[in-house]
């Protein structure tokens, strides 16, 4: 899709915002939650990675904030990203050579020499902007399951990863008894990583340990405006008080403040979803489908 110049300038601006802003917002390294309310039962949110609780989860998890809720937000995975090392290693930037859609935080030089095994830096970085992320969407409680991100690479390894999920919601659903689970709609989302959650939610459905489960399409802002919402139980149309919340959820992955181990590296992986999910107040809600296929996506 043709992109007009008002666009281009819109886009300039949410980056020199975001690079003001995001900083403001993980200003504080050290970071306990404020508040504490065991009265009702948790919503707990799921996120794959770093970056898909700002892309698609924001506005459900401050949805749930305003209603009284306590939330939970969980990373699922540690996000090792190789091929994201390899980029923030160049210089100068790729993102400077693609016509300035997507300009770079650092203004095009990192001076990074990154270990490109995908998790050294890769990972405490990625993990340090979602952390500055969950503070802004100011959720109760932080979990962190740490599990390697590697559901892509064989049959074996996708089902033990889904082995490994299935454990840990299912004693986060025994230990938050009436917990509603929200996952990501990772039937939809053509990673494996994404499927093996809803695989996971959808055998502890079956088992009858998890009721009350709804999945977030945060890839939904990959399509075309007019198709996000297809088959969606439920459109979430976010509050502008709340999208400006979601939005500077977003600016913590276009931050660069390497002394607090920010270096935008949620913009430099997924830009064009960064800037779809700032400009779309909605998120789309899923149930799981009738006729759900577990397994691994095929490749
Ligand atoms: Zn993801
Ligand atoms: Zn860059």
């Amino acid at each position: 899709m043709a992109m007009g110049h008002g666009e281009q300038l819109s886009r300039r601006r949410m980056l020199a915002a975001g690079a003001l802003t995001g900083a403001a917002v993980a200003g504080s390294t050290l970071w306990s939650p404020t508040r504490a309310s065991a009265a009702t039962t948790p919503a707990i949110f799921y996120s794959p990675h770093q970056d898909d609780e700002a892309l698609g989860l924001a506005g459900s998890i401050l949805e749930h904030r305003a209603a009284g809720r306590p939330v939970y937000l969980v990373l699922v995975s540690r996000g090792e990203n190789d091929a994201l090392a390899r980029k923030m290693n160049q210089d100068p930037c790729p993102m400077t050579t693609e016509a300035s859609r997507h300009p770079c935080a650092a203004g095009g030089h990192h001076g990074l020499s990154w270990p490109t095994d995908g998790a050294s830096m890769i990972v405490p970085a990625r993990t340090a902007e979602f952390m500055a992320s969950a503070k802004a969407l100011g959720v109760d409680k932080v979990i962190n399951f740490k599990l390697k991100d590697s559901p892509y690479t064989s049959v074996d390894t996708y089902n033990r990863f889904v082995t490994s999920v299935k454990a840990k919601v299912k004693a986060l659903a025994q230990q938050y008894p009436g917990a509603s689970h929200k996952f990501t709609a990772g039937w939809l989302e053509e990673t494996d990583t994404h499927k093996a959650l809803s695989d996971a939610a959808y055998y502890l459905l079956e088992e009858g340990v998890l009721r009350d489960v709804r999945f977030n399409y945060v890839y939904a802002y990959d399509k075309p405006r007019s198709q996000r919402a297809d088959g969606a139980a439920y459109v979430l149309n976010i509050p502008a008080a709340h999208m400006a919340i979601k939005r500077k959820a977003i600016y913590c992955y276009n931050t660069w403040a390497p002394d607090r181990d920010l270096y935008a590296l949620g913009y430099h992986s997924v830009p064009e979803k960064m800037e779809s999910a700032h400009e779309d107040p909605r998120e789309f809600v899923f149930t799981l489908p009738s006729a759900y296929r577990p397994g691994r996506i095929r490749h």
